[in-house]
């Protein structure tokens, strides 16, 4: 049976077989040589019951020394070895690999340029919950309790009072709360209704909603911004009507249309022939909603708007089916790198 000091010197001529290595090969035999069932190492191990208890211990020690050093040493040495093997195979008269590089999804390069337009006249940006109470996004915002939007039907409800938010307008009550006019914001974000998913219409959609409070703000200042968005984001010689409409927060409302962009306002598929598209939702902050806030409406006024960010992105790029934005087929989104 080895001694202590035999194993020592197994384990310094392992260390040198090792380092002088050069295959990996070379490495196998030493592993197999010391470390396999019937290796130096294992058969001193497996006999350590045979000894008396003083030397067990003692040679055992030294034993399960000399197996841990030349595992790792072997381990490092075939790190080393393949690794100058892969230098030596490096050609670098070679064409490169070209690594696959991502894109911008068509909603977020819209989001982002609607986002622009405004923040060039002056808006600041502010985000909230994508998980509202019933407060922030219908109460604050005049629905009366029997309204058909707070109906089971176009809302997804959490638990108890918490529900997913249906539009991004809950951040303007938010801001409110939180600042004192003249406030000047836009709310981009997701929002969710209970819908059936179709060509037209999904259950998860973006909005980019806008608001202004101030002294003496009116239905001019709105046309005014409206205008310089549709010019800014259409191009100059877009044409505007607003057609009167109904929100709960705002009155009154107005639905805006743009003279289409590609027939010009003459009639196409697009635009269904009418020669109009309509491209957002807007209106006079309703005095309700002000107050609510603790906003006196004999001070201040204001004006919003709502965006569909999926609308205009359809309407921009010719998409007919709204599925397409959430199926993530590459084919389809890396048209817009
Ligand atoms: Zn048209």
């Amino acid at each position: 049976m080895a001694g202590v000091s035999e194993i020592e010197q197994m384990l310094a001529e392992a260390l040198s077989a090792i380092a002088s290595a050069s295959s990996t090969q070379a490495l196998d035999e030493i592993r197999i040589r010391l470390l396999s069932r019937k290796g130096d190492i294992t058969s001193i191990l497996k006999s350590l019951k045979e000894l008396p208890i003083d030397q067990r211990k003692e040679i055992g020690a030294a034993a399960n020394k000399a197996r841990v050093a030349v595992e790792q040493a072997l381990n490092e040495a075939r790190d080393r070895l393949l690794a100058a093997a892969a230098i030596s195979a490096l050609d670098p008269t070679l064409p490169g690999i070209r690594q696959p590089c991502g894109a911008l999804h068509p909603i977020t390069l819209v989001m982002d340029q609607l986002c622009q337009s405004f923040i060039r006249m002056g808006f600041g940006v502010a985000k909230g919950p994508d998980v509202e109470t019933d407060y922030y996004n219908f109460e604050a915002l005049n629905f009366p309790p029997d309204h058909p939007a707070r109906d089971m039907q176009d809302t997804f409800y959490v638990a108890g009072n918490k529900l997913l938010r249906t539009h991004t307008t809950p951040v303007q009550v938010r801001v409110l709360e939180a600042q004192q006019p003249p406030i000047k914001v836009i709310m981009p974000g997701k929002t969710y209704r209970n819908e059936t998913v179709s060509a037209r219409s999904h259950c998860i959609f973006h909005q980019v909603d806008g608001f202004l409070v101030d002294e003496g703000v009116t239905m001019a200042d709105l046309k005014g911004a409206i205008y310089a968005f549709c010019r800014d984001f259409f191009g100059d010689d877009v044409r505007l009507k607003f057609r009167t409409s109904f929100f709960p927060f705002t009155e009154p409302s107005a639905e805006v249309d743009i003279s289409c962009f590609l027939c010009k306002g003459k009639g196409c598929p697009l635009c269904k022939q009418y020669g109009w598209l309509e491209i957002l939702g807007c209106g006079m902050i309703d005095p309700n909603v002000l107050r609510n806030v603790g906003c006196d409406p004999e001070k201040y006024s204001g004006y919003a708007f709502g965006i569909g960010v999926e609308r205009i992105a359809m309407l921009k790029y010719g998409i007919t089916d709204i599925r397409l934005f959430y199926e993530n087929d590459v084919r389809f989104i890396r048209q817009f790198k």
